[in-house]
């Protein structure tokens, strides 16, 4: 005679495969730019659960609004340097302000958030046995000696000056993940995000692409720091989403860089927007801030083999789906 055993419980429980239900994700960090358009591009699949937690520092609302009373989503006013207890299948850890005037506001604020807020998140995913995707930075390798930057490069990163507070505690939130995924088997995935630009950018959050385009749309000056020779790699939100959420599906943890290597100077870039946005605008060289890097274009060799990703939009045709956007918000109309 036989008996029939019922099944295990899954453990560590997964409350989607548990339950039969939608797959259930939280999103840190969602009232922001990226968090925005990955939350939009996540709701748009009906096996979706979405749940943002986000403290409204340098996101809002309004980026959510469409969502707000929908049956699938739910927003959360949360900071995550504070204990979170909810049940999730996934973690899209985003929160942390990225834009240098907002980091550098509160740096020691910046720590936290990137050094307990990591930690709590990774507490969480431990707990309820999610995966975790956390959105580093191409800043981990800090002003780069090696050009473009694969993974495979440490960076040369200054530990004590201002902008550490948000390279540093990216790098701890990256050794946090892997030793959360060696010590207590966690599925992590990790990011390294170079410059995104995009529709829903803070107006005037200092970054290079939203100060020149709004700039260009009030007339004003196009502010290039010295020297102006220094490079970025401009990545459209809409391919950064797409590369997020490969990785997240995908079986590797990273990190894996995910940007655009179509590499210009900030003189390039001031010309570019000059010349699509307000060909009577002048160009303006101020002081920079210290330790800019100088250069930073990603290898994305790996995005390529191993999640199939690379990035569409280039920057000539971004600039004008921002512009739109920033002209709605700052009643600029376009002239014909
Ligand atoms: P953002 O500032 O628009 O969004 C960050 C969000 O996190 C905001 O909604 C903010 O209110 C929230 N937040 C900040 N601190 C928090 C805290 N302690 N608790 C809860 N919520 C908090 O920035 P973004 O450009 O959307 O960047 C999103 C992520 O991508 C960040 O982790 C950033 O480091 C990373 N990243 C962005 C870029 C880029 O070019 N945009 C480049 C590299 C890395
Ligand atoms: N944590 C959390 N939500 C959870 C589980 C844990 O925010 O659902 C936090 C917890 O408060 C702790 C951190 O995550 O500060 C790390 O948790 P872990 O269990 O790994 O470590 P411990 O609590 O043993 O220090
Ligand atoms: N930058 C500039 N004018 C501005 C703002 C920034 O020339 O009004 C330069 C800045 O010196 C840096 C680059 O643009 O070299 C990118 O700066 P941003 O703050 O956008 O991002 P990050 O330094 O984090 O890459």
């Amino acid at each position: 005679q036989t008996t029939t055993k019922p099944p295990p419980l899954p453990s560590p429980l997964r409350f989607s495969k548990f339950f039969q239900s939608n797959m259930r994700i939280l999103v840190t960090g969602g009232a922001g730019f990226i968090g925005s358009h990955l939350v939009d591009r996540l709701m748009e699949n009906e096996k979706n659960e979405v749940i943002v937690a986000d403290n409204y520092f340098t996101g809002s609302k309004d980026n959510l609004k469409k969502w707000i009373g929908h049956p699938r989503f739910e927003l959360i006013r949360h900071d995550v340097t504070e204990p979170l207890l909810v049940e999730v299948d996934q973690i899209y850890h985003l929160a942390c302000p990225a834009s240098p005037i907002f980091y550098k506001y509160n740096p020691v604020k910046t720590i936290k958030t990137n050094v307990i807020g990591t930690l709590n998140m990774l507490g969480l995913a431990k707990r309820v046995g999610a995966r975790i995707l956390l959105t580093s930075t191409s800043e981990v390798y800090g002003d780069p000696l090696v050009h473009p930057q694969p993974e495979s490069y440490w960076g040369n990163v200054n530990p004590i000056g201002v902008r550490s507070c948000y390279d540093e505690g990216k790098r701890v939130a990256e050794t946090l993940m892997f030793d959360y995924h060696r010590q207590h088997g966690i599925e992590i995935r990790i990011a390294r995000i170079f410059n995104t630009y995009g529709p829903r950018m803070n107006i005037d959050d200092g970054r290079v692409v939203s100060n020149f385009i709004a700039q260009a749309l009030r007339g004003e000056p196009l502010t290039v720091q010295l020297p102006g020779t220094q490079t970025r790699s401009f990545c459209y939100v809409s391919d950064m989403v797409d590369g997020l959420i490969r990785l997240m599906e995908g079986e590797n943890t990273g990190p894996i860089n995910i940007g655009n290597p179509g590499e210009f100077t900030m003189l390039e870039l001031a010309e570019t927007v000059k010349e699509l946005i307000n060909p009577e605008v002048e160009i303006k060289k101020v002081e920079n801030t210290p330790d800019d890097p100088r250069q930073r274009k990603p290898d994305i060799t790996k995005a390529k083999e191993l999640l199939g990703w690379e990035p569409k939009v280039k920057l000539r045709d971004g600039l004008p789906l921002m512009e739109e956007d920033f002209r709605l918000r700052l009643g600029v109309a376009k002239k014909n």
